[in-house]
C-alpha cells in the first residue's frame, strides 16, 4: 500500500490511441502561435511502466530495483512508488526526496560508501537499515552512529586481484566492531559497453562462502546501475539480462538487488527545442549563393536551450539525445546539420547530425531519451527549468496500479 493518491500526479490522460508523441505536436502546434518558444518536455509515465515490466521479466524474478533517485524528479519517483521500486540515494538532497515520496524505509538503500554521518544518524533514526561500505573508517563511523546497521561491502574500489582477500579483512573488522555484513555490491558504472564486464564482475564477486567463513549470513548481492535506458545504447538491456541470468537459478536463495537509474527514465522524456538562429557553413564554395545548388553544405541551427541547461548531459555524461524528426526530408533533402545553443560557445554543440531536412527559423526539433541526468527531466534545488508535461494512457493508468 501507499498513500499516493491520484489527484497527486500531475499527468495528462491520453485519449485512445494517442501518444505522447502525438500531445508533443499538438503543443508545439499551440505555442507556435505564442510568443513563448520556450523549450519544454514530455514525459510518458507509461514509457516507466513498460519498462519495469520489461525488468520484471528479463531478469532473474528476485531481482530488485532500488532506483537512483540521482536521475529525475518528483512526478517519476512517485510513479516508481506505486509501481513498487525502492530507491537507493546517496547525499542529503537525495533522501530528503525520497522520504518526501512516502517511500516505507526498508525500501530504501544508502548507496555511498563514503558516508556523511549525520546522513547514518538520520538512517537510524528513521529505520532505513541498508547502506554500504568500502573501508575500516566507514565502519567505525557506522558502529558509533547506527550499530544496527545492515551492510553491504562496496568491492568496486577492491583491486580485483585481490578482490577476496580484501573483502575478508574487511568483513572481519566488521564482525569485530560487532556490525552485521549482509552482502557484496558494485556498480559496474554507467555507460558500461561491454556484458562481459558484467559477467566478470558477478563471478569475481567475493560471495557467500567468505560470510560464513567470518561467521556472517551472507546473502544479498547489489549488481548496482549502468542499464541501458534507450534502445540506441550499445549495450542493449537484454544482452546484460543474458549474461546475469545463468547465474542466478530460480532457487539461488541469493537477494538480487540493482541500482537502476537511467534504465527507468531516459526513453520516458522527450525535449522540444525551438530553431532561433540559423547560419549555412561551406564545406565547398561553388560560387552559387543559393543555398539549394550548394554541393557541401552544413546548417548551423542555434536553438532555445543548450548543453548548459537541459543538454547538460553530453559533458556530464556522454550520452547524446537524439534527433526525433517532426518532418521528415524527402532523399535529396537531407543535410547535415548542427545544433548549437545560442552562448556561441564552440563546446555549446548539442548534436551533429546527417540527414535532417532543411529547417527553419521557428520550427522546432526534438530530441528523445533526455530522461536521466537532464534538466529536461529535473527539478534542480526546487526550482524546475522548464515546463514538463506527464502523459499518461488510461490503460497504463490502470495497470500501474496493479503490479
Ligand atoms: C549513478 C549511480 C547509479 C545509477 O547509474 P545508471 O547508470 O543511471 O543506472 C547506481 N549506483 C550508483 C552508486 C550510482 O552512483
Amino acid at each position: 500500500m501507499n498513500n499516493i493518491s491520484n489527484e497527486e500526479f500531475d499527468c495528462h490522460f491520453l485519449n485512445e490511441g494517442f501518444t505522447a508523441k502525438d500531445l508533443l505536436d499538438q503543443t508545439i502546434d499551440e505555442v507556435s502561435s505564442s510568443n513563448d518558444k520556450d523549450a519544454f518536455s514530455a514525459a510518458d509515465l507509461g514509457d516507466i511502466l513498460k519498462k519495469h515490466l520489461k525488468w520484471l521479466k528479463a531478469l532473474p524474478w528476485y531481482t530488485y530495483p532500488f532506483y537512483a533517485v540521482k536521475c529525475s524528479d518528483r512526478t517519476i519517483g512517485k510513479t516508481l512508488v506505486v509501481i513498487g521500486t525502492g530507491f537507493d540515494y546517496a547525499s542529503k538532497t537525495e533522501i530528503q526526496i525520497v522520504q518526501s515520496f512516502g517511500v516505507p524505509p526498508g525500501r530504501i538503500i544508502y548507496a555511498n560508501p563514503r558516508k556523511q554521518v549525520f546522513l547514518i544518524k538520520y538512517d537510524a533514526t528513521n529505520g532505513i537499515q541498508m547502506m554500504t561500505f568500502d573501508s575500516e573508517v566507514e565502519l567505525m563511523k557506522v558502529a558509533r552512529a547506527h550499530p544496527k546497521a545492515k551492510l553491504v561491502l562496496d568491492c568496486k574500489a577492491v583491486h580485483r586481484l585481490s578482490v577476496k582477500s580484501g573483502a575478508i579483512l574487511k568483513t572481519k573488522q566488521a564482525k569485530e566492531l560487532n556490525i552485521d555484513v549482509i552482502g557484496v555490491s558494485f556498480h559496474m558504472g554507467s555507460g558500461c559497453t561491454d556484458p562481459e564486464i558484467f559477467m566478470q564482475a558477478i563471478s569475481d564477486a567475493p560471495c557467500f562462502d567468505m560470510g560464513a567463513e567470518v561467521g556472517f549470513n551472507m546473502y544479498l548481492l547489489d549488481i548496482g546501475g549502468g542499464f541501458p535506458g534507450s534502445e540506441y545504447a550499445k549495450l542493449k538491456f537484454e544482452e546484460i539480462a543474458r549474461v546475469i541470468n545463468p547465474y542466478f537459478p530460480t532457487d539461488s536463495g541469493v537477494t538480487l538487488i540493482a541500482e537502476p537509474g537511467r534504465y527507468y527514465v531516459a526513453s520516458a522524456f522527450t525535449l522540444a527545442v525551438n530553431i532561433i538562429a540559423k547560419t549555412l557553413v561551406l564545406k565547398e564554395q561553388t560560387g552559387s549563393d543559393d543555398e539549394d545548388e550548394l554541393s557541401e553544405k552544413t546548417f548551423m541551427y542555434y536553438v532555445s536551450d543548450g548543453v548548459y541547461g537541459s543538454f547538460n548531459c553530453i559533458f556530464y555524461d556522454h550520452v547524446h539525445g537524439k534527433h526525433l524528426l517532426q518532418k521528415h526530408p524527402k532523399p535529396d533533402e537531407r543535410y547535415s546539420s548542427s545544433s548549437m545553443w545560442p552562448t556561441c560557445d564552440s563546446l555549446d554543440r548539442i548534436v551533429e547530425c546527417y540527414g535532417l531536412p532543411k529547417m527553419h527559423v521557428g520550427d522546432w526539433m526534438l530530441f528523445e531519451n533526455m530522461g536521466a541526468y537532464t534538466a529536461a527531466a529535473s527539478i534542480l534545488n526546487g526550482f524546475q527549468r522548464l515546463t514538463i508535461y506527464y502523459v499518461m494512457s488510461g490503460s497504463a493508468w490502470q495497470l500501474m496500479w496493479q503490479v
